[in-house]
């Protein structure tokens, strides 16, 4: 790595004990990834570069109280909303002030290329905090007055201590857009990130807290799914979790959370099919086909990881494809030219050429490109974008969640075989299709069992619409209504509009 381009670690992991409001100190020193802490290695030089302290399983105990706490004491929930709105603009000018140092930390992490952190990611979660301002401005509660009698008022309260688990995958966007919504509507929250990533979510809460949000509102514990994660998961005191990470964790933590009986929002993984019509534009078609897989390193729960192309045009899209994946350019994240970096840490990294050693040895499979490590880069975990043609949809690499630059390609007779192909998987977060025949376009969203279809686009989100998963993609969705449904409860409060004539039970008028 260029080190002019390597950003300041926080402080907080050079001088572990001084970082007492940020983390709790850890015991000792850990090896890579121990209870007691993890040494972040950036996945480009396979240096290690940080040493991340863990918040342990007993002290869940003493985060939970100081969230409750302010919970209850209420700086922050009885906030007046105008306030609570000026606040959370504050939140994302200081995240607009701040987006080198937020991309770059989050760049040495994950090794997204630089060019996304900064571009996509920082501006998304930028808006994340100004669309919850703007929420909140027009939030308003409800009454009925059915019958003249009573007027029937329903409001909104938030719902205590929200326990917000992130993945490694896209730290900055994923957990801000969790927290944005949790204390927008007044929550405390104890935020989660991925032991693999937590540096750039460190940094946005310090900047939560320069904004002025109050003590304790704002927790984070450092540290492992199964330790602190789960510790947390199951506290009684926590009161709702919004989980964003694998589909095995998401069913961990249902049952974990059902000991105490707490809300649970889940957002899981997809396999999303991405479907090529031969009545595409063939040219965006392959635009928009690379960026739905290899955007994000192709580490992304949304990739459009199944391609299924028209026999009328199979040959000449695969030729395209296949062409422009050989040409992308794999390099160092903190190149503001690459197009990809490498994968995240080690050990996904081996997951992938497994995968690749799969799609080489396997006869179902014919590797078009990739499938192995990038040649002439030996250090580092750069995987070499990967395109394969596969022949049958119930095999592994097509129905495995792979998570990385790893595209599968099965040519369909026409849209209706699309379409089954398309569902016979056990997710279904999102789908992409690609044609100018509107009838087969407004088919095709009827039919697709998924949350999102994408059509003649790669990748478009407006936070007003609803985010999340059928099936075992998740439980629950991001954005309206379904962050206000998770983070809050609903109250009604009856009020009669005039004295009423009550039975006078133990009167002895009966
Ligand atoms: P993961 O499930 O391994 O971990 C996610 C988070 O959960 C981490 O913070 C981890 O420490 C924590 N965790 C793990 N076990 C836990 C437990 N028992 N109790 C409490 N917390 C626990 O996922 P990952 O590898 O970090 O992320 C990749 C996965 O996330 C992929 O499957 C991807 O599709 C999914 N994802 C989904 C979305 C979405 O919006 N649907 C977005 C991004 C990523």
């Amino acid at each position: 790595m260029n080190e002019m381009s390597k950003p300041a670690v926080p402080t907080a992991f050079t001088r572990p004990h001084a970082a007492a409001d940020l983390v709790l100190p850890a015991p000792a020193r850990g090896e890579p990834g121990t209870e007691e802490g993890q040494t972040l290695v950036h996945a480009a030089s396979e240096e290690p570069f940080a040493f991340v302290p863990h918040t342990l399983p007993d002290q869940a105990d003493a985060l939970v109280t100081a969230a409750r706490t302010a919970f209850e004491s209420g700086p922050w929930r009885s906030l007046p909303v105008t306030e609570r709105a000026a606040t959370l603009r504050r939140i994302s000018a200081l995240v607009l002030d701040h987006a080198d140092e937020l991309a770059r930390l989050q760049t040495l992490e994950t090794s997204i290329v630089i060019a996304q952190s900064r571009g996509m990611h920082v501006a998304r979660t930028a808006e994340n905090f100004t669309f919850f301002a703007d929420l909140l401005a027009g939030h308003a509660g409800e009454s009925y007055e059915q019958s003249g009698r009573y007027l029937s008022v329903v409001t909104r309260e938030p719902v205590g201590v929200a326990l917000l688990i992130a993945p490694w995958n896209a730290p900055l966007v994923l957990a801000s857009m969790k927290l944005a919504a949790a204390i927008s509507l007044g929550n405390s929250v104890i935020v989660k990130p991925s032991e693999y990533a937590p540096l750039a979510v460190l940094r946005l809460v310090e900047l939560v807290r320069e904004a002025g949000v109050p003590d304790g509102v704002v927790q984070v514990a450092c540290g492992t799914g199964p330790g602190i994660g789960n510790a947390l998961v199951s506290h009684p005191g926590v009161d709702v979790v919004g989980f964003i990470g694998g589909t095995e964790t998401g069913r961990r933590i249902m049952a974990s959370a059902a000991g105490s009986l707490k809300k649970v929002g889940l957002e899981l993984g997809g396999k999303s099919a991405n479907i090529v019509l031969a009545s595409a534009d063939l040219e965006r078609a392959v635009d928009g086909s690379l960026m739905g897989i290899f955007a994000g390193n192709g580490e992304q729960c949304l990739a459009g990881s199944r391609i299924l192309v028209e026999d009328g045009i199979a040959d000449e899209f695969i030729a395209r494809f296949t062409a422009r994946t050989k040409a992308l350019k794999v390099g160092d994240p903190f190149d503001p030219t690459s197009e990809i970096g490498p994968m995240a840490f080690a050990a996904h990294f081996e997951k992938l050429l497994a995968f690749g050693e799969t799609a080489h040895s396997d006869a179902a499979y014919t590797v078009l490109a990739g499938g192995e490590r990038v040649e002439g880069m030996d250090r580092g975990y750069f995987f070499a974008p990967t395109v394969v043609e596969a022949s049958d949809n119930s095999s592994d690499l097509c129905q495995t969640e792979l998570f990385g630059p790893f595209a599968t390609i099965q040519r369909v007779r026409d849209l209706d075989a699309a379409l089954a192909i398309a569902n016979d998987s056990e997710y279904g977060l999102a789908s992409y299709i690609w044609s100018d025949d509107l009838p087969s376009v407004m088919r095709a969203r009827r039919a697709l069992r998924a949350g999102t279809v994408w059509v003649n686009t790669p990748m478009a989100r407006d936070l007003r619409s609803p985010f999340g998963g059928y099936k075992q993609s998740g439980i629950g969705r991001d954005g309206l209504p379904g962050s206000i449904e998770l983070f809050t409860e609903e109250k009604t409060t009856l009020i009669p509009q005039e004295p009423l004539d009550l039975p006078k039970l133990g009167a002895g008028e009966g």
